[in-house]
């Protein structure tokens, strides 16, 4: 029987028909799957809730003729009820896998997934604030689809850095002679938390001001709308603040 495993995050479901869903799923090895969960809907359902939105679990598939289907799945971390408890995290939440679905459109690698599964965990126990952890893991997923921003060199003509000047539309940080009239100043505090978000360096991370954080939070979310093809709707819901609800 063709069938085969593999561990996946729930990005997203739609209702299929009375009881079923298509569930959209990142996996570690295969990309990203669309299958049926038949029954699902039911509150008998053998699936329980393991197959609802930031769900981590194993899961058996059996390759349809044009959906696959879901025959088994075993919760290997369940982050749904720690994160959707606390709005911040849900918002969190939702954004991240908006832009993971968007990512992972043509190639997947396990370390899109690692990525994931780290940044709901991460969110699920509320050791950060939920804003750093979405910032952290778009900077770094957009970065391992290739379109990581420029932060040290200037984006477009690649003057060595300190540059003061980010413009999404241009890939990055730019140097005064590349950045267009009247573009924001970027301050320097703000500069080295975005590197400090890309390279995930929390303590210093945790460690900057909430206006710092508010203002980078603003770059990324600038620059994911810019590149990431139809933007991210759920970035409109996530709070500025980043010092809210740890
Ligand atoms: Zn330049």
């Amino acid at each position: 029987m063709p069938t085969y495993r593999d561990e996946v995050v729930v990005l997203r479901t739609h209702k299929l028909g009375e009881a079923d869903r298509i569930v959209t799923m990142l996996s570690r090895r295969h990309g990203k799957l669309r299958a049926v969960a038949k029954g699902v809907r039911r509150t008998s359902s053998r699936f329980g809730a393991r197959l609802e939105p930031f769900m981590v679990a194993d899961v058996q598939l059996y390759q349809g003729r044009s959906l696959d289907i879901v025959q088994q799945a075993e919760t290997l971390g369940s982050y749904g009820a720690d994160i959707a408890a606390h709005y911040d995290r849900y918002t969190s939440a939702h954004a991240m896998v908006e832009a993971a679905d968007r990512l992972n459109e043509a190639e997947a690698t396990p370390q899109q997934y690692l990525l994931l599964v780290g940044g709901l965990r991460a969110l699920a126990r509320g050791e950060h604030a939920s804003r750093s952890v979405l910032d952290s893991y778009l900077l770094r997923a957009m970065a391992l689809s290739g379109w990581a921003p420029g932060l040290s060199e200037c984006a477009r003509c690649g003057r060595a850095g300190p540059h003061d000047t980010f413009v999404a539309q241009l890939g990055g940080m730019v140097c005064r002679d590349c950045a267009p009239t009247g573009a924001a100043r970027v301050h320097p505090e703000t500069a080295a938390l975005l590197d400090s978000l890309m390279a995930g360096e929390w303590g210093r991370v945790d460690a900057a001001s909430p206006g710092s954080g508010a203002a980078a939070s603003g770059l990324i979310a600038a620059y994911a709308q810019w590149h990431l093809e139809r933007g991210i709707r759920s970035l409109s819901h996530v709070a500025a603040d980043p010092g809210g609800d740890r």
